[in-house]
């Protein structure tokens, strides 16, 4: 069984249960998964209409998992959206779901994808950016085309913009186009954006451009400002944009040490609850992890004791591992260090434990770029409480490890 640090994440509420202070607070956490959700393991996935796009997708969709067996599982299962990129693991993953997809009718299985644009490489530890709109939109049909090869397949279901943190970039004609010729060439069925920064004006950018079919947007019960990525994603859904969502489980562990696990399926119910969400992309590494996931897609409805449970870590003084990208850290730091790419990297590297994703949104980093390594003390405060140092050097040392590629 594939773990997370050889741990599942049953095992890691069962390490939780043996920790020290606070651990009455994580009863929820501990109970066991199917504990009154007997009906969940039978009935049938709950699905919504992905906005204008009008496909009927079950309310869990396949996210980052890595493993041919899982993503196989999950889809025999009834899940049918599979969301890739061209950035993940080096153009692997596509590869990976090509070995999963052979075999399958192609109207069995939905598949999405983005292009990998090299503008989102930094260097030297400078401010990452959003794609911004200097990417030359002439390479998004060829960075398609690949996708397409890598995964064997003649069109994309799905085709997103990602990493877009600034409205301009949604409405930026070039890619526009672009992505209106791929359709029109029958390479993509439709067209999306992602975003996991600044979520509310790019998810309203979206609709005025009339143009965006689906937004794939980080949202979760720990963002300081969920609230308004709620009213934008009603927005959207209202105007006919198909809402997926994406960071549902929040960072995984509220600590870094990750004895204290967040209630996954709390998680993942809490942003279902919201019916404006036609479907997720929650990370499951195991299939004791999409299990669980497949429970709450049989059974979405949020308990009241779960919505108490996901409380009870902040109520611990705990601050999670989810970096909400605000930004309110930037201007502190006289180095200008890019606190919320380190803090991201962070999430993936200890939250997921993955630490190759982590490499990957810090590309081209050594430990020497992050100015941390080289400052003796941090008067950033953070919004939601981070010991930002201390969680940079940690960073480095993944840096460390294993040198970035690509
Ligand atoms: S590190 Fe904290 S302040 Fe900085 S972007 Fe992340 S959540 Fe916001
Ligand atoms: S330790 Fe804090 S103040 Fe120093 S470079 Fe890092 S973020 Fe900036």
């Amino acid at each position: 069984m594939t773990t997370v640090h050889g741990s599942t994440r049953r095992e890691f509420l069962a390490a939780g249960a043996s920790g020290v202070a606070g651990a009455a607070l994580f009863a929820a956490c501990r109970r066991p998964r199917d504990a009154g959700e007997g009906a969940s393991e039978t009935g049938t996935l709950v699905t919504r209409t992905l906005g204008r796009t009008g496909l009927k997708v079950p309310i869990v969709s396949i996210g980052s998992a890595y493993e041919p067996g899982l993503v196989s599982a999950a889809l025999d299962a009834g899940l049918t959206y599979v969301h890739t990129s061209g950035s993940y693991a080096d153009q692997n993953h596509e590869r990976m779901l090509n070995r999963v997809f052979r075999g399958r009718p192609r109207e069995s299985f939905l598949v999405g994808s983005s292009p990998d644009f090299p503008e989102y490489r930094v260097e030297g530890g400078g401010l990452s950016e959003d794609l911004g709109t200097r990417a030359d939109a002439s390479t998004i049909a060829p960075f398609c085309e690949g996708s397409l090869q890598r995964l064997g397949v003649a069109h994309l279901d799905l085709y997103f913009l990602a990493s877009i943190n600034d409205p301009a970039t949604v409405l930026h004609e070039p890619y526009i186009k672009a992505y209106e010729d791929l359709k029109r060439a029958g390479k993509i069925r439709f067209a999306g954006i992602a975003t996991h920064r600044n979520e509310p004006a790019v998810i309203r950018a979206a609709v005025k451009s009339g143009f965006w079919d689906v937004v794939l947007t980080a949202f979760n019960f720990r963002q300081s400002h969920r609230e308004e990525v709620r009213a934008a994603i009603h927005e959207a859904a209202e105007a006919g944009v198909g809402i997926i969502a994406m960071k549902t489980q929040a960072g995984v562990y509220w600590d870094p040490l990750r004895l204290r696990q967040i209630d996954m399926k709390a998680a993942l119910r809490w942003v279902l609850r919201d019916e404006h969400v036609h479907s997720t992309v929650p990370a499951f590494s195991n299939h004791d992890e999409l299990e669980e996931d497949l429970a709450v897609a049989r059974d979405p409805a949020l308990r009241t004791e779960e919505e108490r449970g996901l409380r009870q870590g902040e109520a611990a003084g705990l601050t999670g591992l989810y970096c909400q990208q605000c930004g309110a850290c930037v201007p502190q730091c006289p180095a200008r260090a890019d606190v919320p790419a380190l803090m991201r990297a962070h999430m993936y590297a200890v939250g997921h434990g993955r630490p190759h994703h982590a490499r990957h949104v810090l590309r081209g980093w050594t430990p020497a770029d992050i100015p941390c390594t080289n400052c003796s003390s941090c008067g950033v405060r953070c919004a939601l409480g981070f010991d930002v140092r201390d969680r940079a050097l940690a960073v480095a040392g993944v840096l460390d490890a294993q040198p970035a590629r690509g």
